[in-house]
């Protein structure tokens, strides 16, 4: 439970640590001189909008894109092109912005120049125009309307703030909702996009520095680089289907790994009935529960998915005396495992009858039996013998061989 809250916290941990990185840089800006001043302020921003849009096209992270597009606009009508709106029109424009931010985070990566892509363009298009009708046409009802003091904020933080009352409850919400979605949904986007709207508010907040639309709106871009990197880290590094590390990492991992060290190859036993008797997804359930298995195995193992269905268990520091038992208790945990699939095959030939006879049939506990897995392990060492990281792993493949031979469901060296 803790490792779960303290994995999600540690998603706000980025963009929270750079918010708070261009907060010192605005407070201390002026120990600069001024030519470095203006160097910061006209490089950093474009430097990383160019990599940051270079990235989300390359990766198609469209709502990235969308998010950089509203930074952007934010950014120059906050600072260079200020004049070219009224202020209520402004204070409308963050309002919306913030709203459409909310709901491109909630919608997903499409190609932009799709027609979903272009729904989207367009939805913002029409609201401009919405809006632009708006604030010509009924200026004076809109202004009452959200000019309306509903709360008076403490006099020091006024400075913070020039957005009146109703457009910094929306805005507010806004942000607090991004928090709890960041939170609910252990989502990185919606982490990212909490942090780039408080960049917006903060852009938009009026509080007197130079610096601060640049130094917001490239601490906003980083966010959204790193964490297109880190998402294209995660997807080479963990499997898919299992969440588990995958191939690659277990060869990186092999790399560094010291003078002693045990490695278990593991492998479902008559895993193919699986999928022949029940179907794939029934399968990849088997596999997904077997991986949570592994995952938690203890004694300091640190797991992987070999692929297919076998895995990999290597002990840095550890011989196969002192692994045995972690590696004994993980085998009778599946075996003893009662496990009722929630998806079931579909018969070949089906008809709308079946159909209702086969969803009947899922759901737990609904007149399925449970399934039995087991999984057989092969164990090897490091040793004077066995030197190379590939060389023990290939002891343990032949020690996985003589636990099938031996009867599977068992540890073989
Ligand atoms: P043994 O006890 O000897 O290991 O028998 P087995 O049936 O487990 O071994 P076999 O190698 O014959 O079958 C492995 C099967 O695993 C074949 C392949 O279709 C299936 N498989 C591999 N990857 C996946 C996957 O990601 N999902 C599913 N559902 N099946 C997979
Ligand atoms: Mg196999
Ligand atoms: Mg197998």
């Amino acid at each position: 439970m803790i490792s779960v809250l303290t994995s999600r916290i540690g998603k706000l941990l980025i963009p929270l640590l750079l918010l708070a990185a261009a907060g010192f840089a605005i407070a201390n800006f002026s120990v600069l001189t001024e030519q470095w001043q203006s160097l910061l302020s006209n490089t950093l921003p474009i430097i990383s909008l160019t990599i940051g849009l270079f990235l989300c096209i390359q990766f198609s992270r469209s709502r990235y894109i969308l998010l950089l597009g509203l930074l952007i606009t934010v950014a120059l009508l906050s600072d260079s092109f200020q004049s070219l709106l009224t202020t209520l029109q402004y204070e409308l424009l963050i309002s919306a912005a913030m709203i459409n931010g909310l709901l491109f985070s909630l919608t997903k990566d499409r190609n932009l120049l799709s027609i979903h892509g272009v729904l989207r363009v367009g939805f913002i298009g029409i609201q401009v125009a919405f809006f632009a009708y708006l604030s010509h046409q009924h200026s004076d009802a809109l202004a009452s309307l959200i000019n309306t003091p509903l709360f008076t904020l403490p006099s020091d933080w006024q400075a913070y703030n020039k957005l009146p009352n109703t457009l910094l409850i929306i805005t507010a919400s806004v942000c607090l909702l991004h928090l709890l979605l960041s939170l609910v949904l252990n989502d990185s986007l919606q982490s990212i996009f909490f942090g780039c709207q408080l960049g917006i508010l903060g852009m938009a907040s009026g509080y007197q520095s130079d610096m601060m639309v640049p130094f917001l709106l490239s601490s906003c871009s980083l966010m959204v680089v790193l964490s297109v990197l880190m998402d294209s880290y995660h997807m080479a590094y963990r499997d898919e289907l299992t969440g588990l590390p995958s191939r690659r990492a277990l060869n990186q991992l092999m790399l560094s790994l010291g003078r002693h060290y045990t490695i278990a190859m593991m492998d479902i036993d008559h895993f193919k009935k699986f999928n022949d008797t029940h179907g794939h997804d029934v399968g990849d359930e088997v596999l997904r529960m077997v991986a949570t298995k592994v995952g938690k195995v203890t004694g300091g193992g640190k797991p992987f998915r070999f692929g297919g269905e076998e895995f990999t268990v290597v002990f840095p520091g550890k011989s196969m005396d002192q692994v045995n038992d972690h590696l004994e208790e993980l085998r009778e945990v599946i075996d003893h495992y009662e496990m009722i699939a929630r998806t079931a095959k579909r018969p070949k030939n089906d008809n709308s009858k079946d159909k209702d006879r086969h969803k009947a049939h899922r759901g737990k506990g609904r007149n399925t039996p449970p399934l039995s897995v087991a999984i057989s392990i092969g164990l090897a060492e490091r040793n004077t013998q066995l030197k190379k990281p590939e060389q023990v792993l290939k002891a343990a493949d032949e020690a996985l061989y003589r636990a099938k031979k031996g009867g599977r469901n068992r540890i073989s060296r």
